[in-house]
């Protein structure tokens, strides 16, 4: 099992070069980051000076995000899909980052759970195939909010399972799955190699339907039921990418290193309670 950090967790308290420096001291294994925080770092440094970081610290990237919105795009909204996610195809391949988290779009009016699984299936085989000479692979985020075009476990899998490509995974963020209350019967059915990458986290005690990333508490001290998903995937033999993200306005206000360090300290007394390190 390799633990890591979603750089989203302290993105308004740290730059890359800080938010790279706290994870190397506090032993994680890898690092998730995002488009905008790479931006902004390439504004002092290039995509060698990165890649030459990596490659001389244990560190090492896991996903850059995200590819946005990659079903029911128009014309001109695949072309900027297209044009994005080969960017950051390229500064994978630059870096040795083999996974993007593909996230589904809100919004997209009535549509039938039919018409959703057989759009997003071809929308993730046609752009798969961008990230394929790259090796990059994209993992489906689902999004645990009434609005959005795929918004549970069992829904989110189906797609990836009927997309059948190795470079077409799932993202199991444990605060998307307890938002819309996915169920643990269909994370037991799942092929442990399909999840790319868990999410771990935990939120306050709302209703279904209604919480916002906002809410969202640091592993264990909410209302989820974190045991069940982790003894879950201990059952099914996921020994990937454990990574904590949150978006928490109060954590932004913390030193980004008492973030770094509460953040592993309570994702190690999840994994190490269900025996998974
Ligand atoms: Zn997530």
């Amino acid at each position: 099992m390799k633990l890591g950090l979603h750089v989203g967790t302290i993105c308004k308290n740290a730059n890359l070069e800080t938010a790279l420096e706290l994870c190397e001291a506090n032993g994680y294994d890898v690092i998730e980051l995002r488009m905008d925080m790479l931006r902004d770092y390439l504004t002092r440094h290039t995509i060698e000076g990165l890649s030459d970081w990596f490659a001389s610290h244990n560190l090492k990237p896991h996903t850059l995000n995200p590819a946005p919105f990659f079903n029911f795009r128009d014309e001109a909204g695949w072309k900027e899909l297209e044009d994005g996610f080969r960017q950051t195809c390229e500064y994978c391949a630059a870096i040795g980052c083999h996974t993007v988290n593909a996230v589904p779009t809100s919004d997209v009016g009535a549509k039938t759970t039919r018409e959703i699984f057989e759009e997003s299936v071809a929308s993730l085989l046609r752009l798969a195939e961008i990230g394929k000479p790259y090796d990059v692979r994209l993992s489906v985020e689902f999004l645990g909010q009434p609005n959005c075009s795929v918004n549970t476990f069992r829904q989110a899998y189906e797609i990836v399972k009927a997309a059948d490509s190795s470079h077409i995974g799932i993202t199991l963020d444990c605060y998307h799955f307890h938002a819309m209350n996915s169920h643990l019967e269909d994370l037991l059915a799942t092929d442990p190699g399909k999840i790319f990458t868990v999410h771990i986290n935990d939120c306050e005690d709302y209703p279904v339907g209604q919480l916002n990333d906002t809410l969202r508490l640091w592993p264990g001290k909410g209302c989820i039921n974190l045991d069940g998903s982790f003894s879950a995937l201990k059952k099914i033999g996921y020994e990937g990418v454990v990574s904590v993200e949150e978006f928490r306005p109060e954590y932004y206000e913390l030193a980004a290193e008492v973030s770094v360090q509460a953040a592993k300290a309570a994702m190690t007394e999840v994994l190490h309670s269900n025996g998974l390190i």
